[in-house]
């Protein structure tokens, strides 16, 4: 029995493999299988055109139910999900009596799928419940899996710095994925989702694709860092011609997202770059506007943002790093996680009952 975790996602559908340390002895058939499924997962980073393994989050010599092995961490768009389904199918997955736990809308939308072309079974575990196992989980298992950013608006003294997440309650955990849930969270079990938002990582995704005619994600990021926001938003000091010293509103901060784009003389001299740029700092700091809001409601400090939104994205990292900190006078902190957006992936293989 393989064991997978499966996190199937609007966008991106996290597969998880926990690869025993032992080989299983024998001969038959089944273990035959077993073996080459290992192999082909564990020998390749990258399956098909569109499915990666995330190398550099391996995490070996860990214990899960009493064996020890390494975690393995793939991904792929959820919309190749048929032909993951006819490659599993190919590599013998079919042959095998297997039951997967899987979470996500896609443990829904799939089940059926999954039946019919692989012979599995989904045993549909609780998004939120899997996503907070998963992230206690590998916070005990990973020494430096928790961290903030120091100085975040001062590239040449910015840095990542771990921090000791051993005592986490309470905390807010905001999941940037498509879309966005926030949930206060009290004790491994203590917990609610309070907040949420549609404007997520796929409204980022969606949004910069129409304006710069990009097609990826990478491509997105890549854009927006070589661009300028202050070219598409309008500032307090394109209204003021300064700060607004009244209210401790410093001139550079967006009074208006967008806002110059009403012009067509603007408009036609904005390069895709900066598009995109504000494209991802509009998002971003709605994101963590409404997170602070939450964190005030809920009379916490700490806040961990996790999600693929934060993928290769340390400009989003940063600027809710300074949002936390500059807009509570420095008594919240933006806490971040390496395994970002596996967690859901984790949990479910931990409720696995092979
Ligand atoms: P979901 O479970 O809703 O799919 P994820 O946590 O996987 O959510 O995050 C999806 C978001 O991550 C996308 O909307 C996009 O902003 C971002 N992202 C990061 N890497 C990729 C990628 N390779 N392809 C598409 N989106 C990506």
């Amino acid at each position: 029995m393989p064991w997978f975790g499966m996190d199937i996602g609007g966008t991106l559908c996290k597969l998880v493999y926990f690869e025993p340390r032992d080989i299983a002895q024998g001969e038959s058939e089944e273990i035959e299988i077993l073996k080459n499924i290992r192999k082909y997962l564990t020998k390749n980073s990258s399956y098909g055109k569109t499915g990666h393994r995330d190398t550099h989050l391996q995490m070996d010599n860990v214990v899960l139910r009493g064996v020890v092995g390494s975690i393995h961490f793939i991904r792929f768009p959820t919309s190749q999900m048929k032909r993951f389904l006819t490659l599993a199918n190919q590599k013998g997955m079919a042959k095998l009596v297997t039951t997967v736990c899987a979470t996500g809308g896609g443990a829904y939308k799939f089940e059926d799928d999954f039946n019919k072309h692989v012979n599995m079974n989904l045993e549909k575990c609780d998004e939120f419940e899997s996503l907070l196992k998963g992230l206690l989980y590998i916070d005990k298992n990973n020494l430096t899996e928790c961290y903030y950013w120091t100085n975040p608006t001062d590239e040449t003294k910015c840095a990542k710095v771990n921090y000791d997440f051993s005592k986490p309650y309470p905390f807010l955990l905001v999941n940037i994925g498509s879309g966005v849930s926030i949930l206060a969270v009290h004790s491994p079990t203590d917990y609610k989702r309070v907040s949420g938002t549609s404007l997520g990582g796929g409204t980022f995704l969606g949004l910069c694709c129409l304006l710069t005619g990009c097609n990826t994600f990478e491509e997105a990021i890549g854009l927006a860092a070589e661009g300028d926001h202050t070219n598409v938003d309008k500032l307090v000091r394109d209204i003021y011609g300064g700060d607004y010293a009244k209210f401790g509103l410093p001139g550079d901060l967006v009074a208006s997202s967008f806002g110059q784009m009403n012009s067509r003389d603007r408009r036609s001299k904005v390069k895709r770059q900066d598009l995109a740029r504000a494209t991802l700092v509009t998002i971003t700091n709605n994101i963590g506007s409404i997170a602070r809001m939450c964190a005030i409601q809920q009379n916490v400090d700490r806040v961990v943002f996790v999600g693929n939104f934060l993928r290769v994205n340390p400009i989003a990292m940063k600027l809710l790093a300074y949002a936390m900190e500059y807009w509570s006078n420095g008594s919240m902190k933006a806490l971040f996680l390496e395994h970002e957006g596996y967690f859901g992936a984790v949990g479910c293989l931990l409720q696995f009952h092979g």
